[in-house]
């Protein structure tokens, strides 16, 4: 019961600030995305992570001095990525460090590749015990892009995907312990359209939930570029993904929130519309890098760099300054319109509801009001004799 009472003050307040506070304030945010090394064991095709220069990434010490800063009072959900996170060999005294100075965090998630199955069991044993203690609750998403020697090829790695299954059960056996959810993550390439019945029959087969990311083409973060031509979708492709889009894009039930991203992309690669799905990197939510770098989002270039000032509070001195204010104005108008990003839409979709409303009355994304009466206007116009 309790659960269920915080949930819903969560929505209503969430459903307040995005739809009235955000209007006229710049909310704190209460999500945090992490990348919290650039190491990494893979050698996956659609990713350049693993091919750049290995730089000093931030001490623990560094990150003390980081987590002082009043804007993590907010902070209630982190999502914790790399690299290859489970890499840092700092990751369990960083998320010890998270734990014991952010007071509202209640959630942690972190992105695996799966590959070290050993080190993963560990560490996320440790990480449990943390979160147990806590109270807080925790989940990992594993990378399968593939089944059997599709992931290997796709992942540049020998025996990929039986490292990935050894690392699900591992995962599976410490499940017992503490309970916390294992997701499976598939990037939406080239490459892997000719898996997703597979992948989706394996999700079934092993009771292991499976989300799609269609794979996006940045020169920050994944810094991927120059791997465009070859892992975009080919005309050939584009049938079936429309209907993988379409599909996702039905509602299973009124709970069923993503479907609205999902019809929203189906619009959008179909008939070349913008985006509509709400993204909280634009209310709430926000990154920071190894190196100390701060962004809007990982999509979009870095505001600055943390360890480049002497401040008490040098990420909201970064969040909060007009001049990257107005640049995340500029993300908004001049990048968001045709981003595939589904990274962490959910809550930004459930609490700018009336967009998820109205894809369950009509079956089609909301453009705003502007466009629907127009549209009306037509309808009637061509309905009268
Ligand atoms: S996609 Fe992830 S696992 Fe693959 S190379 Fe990039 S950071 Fe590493
Ligand atoms: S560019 Fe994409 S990820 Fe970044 S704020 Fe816009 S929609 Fe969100």
């Amino acid at each position: 019961m309790k659960h269920i009472i915080k949930r819903i003050k969560e929505l209503i307040i969430g459903i307040y600030s995005y739809n009235i506070l955000s209007k006229n304030n710049i909310l704190p945010p209460k999500r945090l995305l992490l990348v919290l090394t650039y190491r990494c064991n893979s050698r996956c095709i659609m990713c350049n992570i693993w091919k750049m220069k290995p730089k000093k990434e931030m001490s623990l010490n560094q990150w003390k001095k980081i987590l002082e800063d009043p804007m993590f009072q907010h902070i209630e959900k982190i999502n914790i990525t790399g690299g290859e996170a489970l890499l840092s060999p700092n990751c369990i005294p960083i998320i010890e460090l998270l734990v014991r100075n952010i007071p509202k965090l209640s959630y942690i998630d972190i992105v695996s590749n799966g590959f070290a199955t050993e080190l993963i069991r560990k560490k996320v044993q440790s990480m449990l015990t943390i979160c147990k203690k806590n109270n807080i609750i925790f989940s990992i998403s594993i990378s399968l892009d593939g089944i059997g020697m599709k992931h290997e090829e796709l992942r540049g790695i020998p025996n990929a995907y039986n490292l990935v299954m050894a690392s699900i059960l591992k995962l599976k056996e410490l499940q017992k312990q503490y309970p916390f959810s294992i997701v499976v993550g598939s990037v939406l390439m080239k490459q892997t359209v000719s898996e997703i019945e597979k992948l989706q029959a394996w999700s079934k087969q092993n009771n292991i939930p499976q989300c799609f990311q269609v794979v996006g083409f940045h020169d920050t973060y994944v810094d991927n570029l120059n791997k465009q031509k070859d892992i975009i979708f080919s005309k050939q492709n584009n049938k079936k993904i429309l209907r993988l889009f379409e599909t996702l894009g039905k509602p299973k039930n009124w709970k069923d929130i993503i479907s609205y991203f999902w019809k929203d992309m189906y619009f959008m690669y179909k008939y070349q519309v913008p985006r509509s799905t709400p993204c909280p990197f634009l209310y709430d939510e926000f990154a920071i890098d190894a190196l100390g770098n701060v962004f809007y989002c990982l999509s979009e270039h870095g505001i600055g760099n943390i360890k480049d000032t002497t401040s008490v509070s040098p990420v909201s001195d970064l969040y909060f300054d007009p001049k990257n204010i107005q640049y995340r104005n500029y993300i908004k108008t001049h990048c968001c319109p045709t981003c595939n990003s589904e990274c962490n839409v959910r809550k930004a979709i459930a609490y700018d509801f009336k967009k998820y409303i109205w894809l369950l009355i009509t079956g089609t994304p909301w453009y705003g009001i502007s466009f629907h009466i127009k549209q009306l206007k037509q309808h009637i116009r061509k309905a009268l004799p």
